[in-house]
């Protein structure tokens, strides 16, 4: 039972957000006036409050530097006519936050304190949700050890905490990846479907090798053979060919996006045929050869729908339709923002309200 007394407020003397120029918000730099913080101490979950934002003193011997037990979760919210704030899909991440938690020895973040003390945070700095098009606010909880031992056990105690930043679109314009052959990502046993730290410290190499050869991010395939599809950088990776939805099933070693499966239900809701197998790399080769592959996208909070340009694989580009006649993506896109601003119907209850 966690002990969800109040929490305990410290706003910032003076307002940040004059110094924002909301027309020009690069991704990821800019965050909000507070954040909110909870310690996991003697099995509780305690001390929950917000702050201004800024730094935060921290031990060297904090294992999440060293060992990198740490986990984190990203979500949006966007703000509809009347003002008001829109979260998307906020219990789904709760639910990935915990299963995240488990797989790395971490204690689980109750619904109360997950919900509670984002919907302060967002309450509070709700004049930072910016309204310009394709912009929003990027909400990251996260959560790291946070005893002071540097022996390799799981931590005793646990620091929980939500930031936020005002956000622009995240890819302007569509991307080029490359089919990994050599570097994996995530194996069969390993850590690939939690979203923790090491990851994605593991993944900046190969992308910045893949990088210097004028590609944006990577599609990693399997850690055993590579010969089958998995998922791009911080996105699920999704083809229409002939006129199937086809996405690589969910294993232990792809990431199950929220944004995933909600492309996957609106195809599901509009009649359309939807996939979720194993995808060789020969199969995706040759049908964008044959022209059977007619769309390639990203499918990621960040971006929501990254339009892949071309596919590079042993040194050769394949391209793809262009943009414009990409049917299925591009409505998924529109109707996913729509939503999102709570200009569309939500069948589905996805958008929760602040
Ligand atoms: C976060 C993430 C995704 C996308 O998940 P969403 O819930 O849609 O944001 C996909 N792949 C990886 C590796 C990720 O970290």
């Amino acid at each position: 039972m966690v002990d969800l007394d109040k929490i305990s407020i410290q706003k910032i003397a003076k307002t940040k957000i004059s110094e924002v120029d909301f027309e020009k918000i690069p991704f990821g730099k800019v965050y909000s006036d507070h954040m909110f913080m909870a310690d996991y101490k003697e099995g509780q979950w305690q001390n929950l409050r917000i702050v201004p934002y800024g730094y935060m003193p921290m031990s060297p011997a904090t294992p999440a530097l060293h060992y990198g037990q740490s986990i984190f979760e990203g979500l949006k919210a966007y703000k509809n006519e009347s003002g008001e704030a829109l979260v998307f899909r906020p219990l789904a991440n709760w639910k990935r936050m915990n299963v995240s938690a488990e797989r790395m020895c971490m204690p689980t973040v109750p619904e109360e304190l997950f919900m509670d003390g984002m919907n302060t945070l967002i309450d509070l700095d709700r004049q930072w949700i910016p309204s310009t098009d394709g912009s929003s606010l990027y909400i990251r909880p996260f959560m790291f050890s946070a005893d002071e031992y540097i022996g390799i056990k799981p931590s005793d105690n646990f620091t929980f905490m939500i930031i936020t930043c005002p956000v622009g679109a995240y890819y302007s314009t569509p991307v080029k990846v490359r089919i990994e052959q050599h570097y994996t990502r995530a194996a069969e046993g390993g850590t690939g479907f939690a979203k923790a730290g090491g990851n994605y410290g593991g993944a900046l190499y190969p992308a910045k090798l893949a990088q210097q050869d004028g590609y944006h991010q990577l599609i990693w395939t399997d850690g055993k053979e590579h010969k089958y599809v998995e998922e791009s950088g911080t996105m699920n990776v999704m083809f229409v060919i002939d006129d199937t939805l086809v996405t690589p099933a969910l294993g232990d070693s792809i990431l199950r996006g929220i944004t995933r499966d909600s492309v996957l239900s609106l195809a599901r809701h509009w009649g359309i045929k939807v996939e979720e197998r194993r995808i060789s790399v020969d199969e995706l080769v040759d049908g964008l050869k044959n022209g059977r592959v007619k769309e390639a996208f990203g499918a990621g909070t960040a971006a929501t729908i990254a339009h892949i340009e071309l596919i590079g694989h042993n040194g050769e580009d394949y391209y793809l339709p262009p943009i414009e006649k990409r049917e299925f993506s591009n409505k998924v896109f529109r109707e996913l923002d729509l939503m999102k601003r709570g200009l569309s119907p939500d069948p589905f209850d996805w958008v929760y309200k602040v």
